[in-house]
């Protein structure tokens, strides 16, 4: 079994519906290959954040989000949908909540198959918004948050002032991807809220610009500078990039 194969089958895998013999198979490439176990990590982890945030208000942009995804689903003969059991003991709010995460989440799983950069920043923004915890550090001024980071991460993030752009800072705080302390700020536009992670180039990366979308979030990702940086918001792709091309240019 490959890594493919054994990610298709994690979902089933970690809720038990698998056939011994091929639980039995998928433990056996679980066993030695760390990538596969990072994967199975995150899935945990993004199920045990859920499990916490068991009353959540949801915004109603968020439910007519939820809506449209549910909409597309059913145009695509998309995915598993291994999230009824979580709605029954949630009032109306967090069970549309808690299905928009997981059908971000679940939709991501199989058919997309998506490098895993891609999933963990998802996975990492979805957890930012239901936790509730965007900013640990809230302010519009790049002079209040660029030295927040100081003795909190080894590297000190450039801030861009976008305010007189239309894409005002609403603060920062320090996230993770790939198990690493990365820099994540925040930025608006209208509604839309925008997660910048930022961390310093590894050098194994080859692609300068990267646009691309995962149901119903869009990603910009860039090298500028000696960072990585990965933007990501249901803001249109359109905006999205304009808003790191805005950011390359300060
Ligand atoms: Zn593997």
């Amino acid at each position: 079994m490959n890594c493919d194969e054994t990610l298709n089958l994690l979902d089933p895998f970690v809720d038990g519906e698998l056939p011994e013999q091929e639980r039995g198979t998928v433990q056996q490439h679980l066993d030695g290959c760390p990538s596969c176990q990072h994967e199975l990590r995150q899935i945990n982890e993004l199920r045990e954040t859920l499990a916490r945030t068991p009353r959540y208000v949801a915004p109603d942009s968020l439910e007519s989000d939820v809506h449209e995804m549910l909409a597309m689903a059913a145009d695509q003969p998309a995915t598993r949908p291994s999230w009824g059991r979580w709605m029954k003991p949630m009032t109306t709010h967090a069970a549309a909540a808690m299905l928009g995460a997981l059908f971000f989440y679940g939709a991501l799983q199989p058919s997309s198959a998506p490098t895993m950069p891609m999933r963990e920043i998802v996975a990492a923004h979805v957890r930012s918004l239901m936790d509730d915890r965007l900013t640990q550090v809230r302010s519009n001024d790049t002079h209040n948050v660029g030295p927040w980071f100081a003795g909190k991460i080894d590297f000190a993030p450039a801030v861009y002032d976008l305010n007189a752009k239309g894409f005002p800072l609403l603060g920062g705080r320090v996230d993770y991807l790939h198990d690493k302390k990365v820099a994540a700020l925040v930025y608006l536009r209208r509604k839309h809220r925008i997660n910048v992670f930022i961390s310093p180039e590894t050098g194994t990366q080859t692609k300068k610009w990267l646009q691309t979308s995962h149901n119903g979030y869009n990603i910009v990702g860039w090298h500028d500078r000696g960072f990585q940086y990965w933007a990501i918001s249901d803001l249109n792709p359109k905006e999205l990039t304009e808003f790191s091309k805005l950011a390359v240019a300060q």
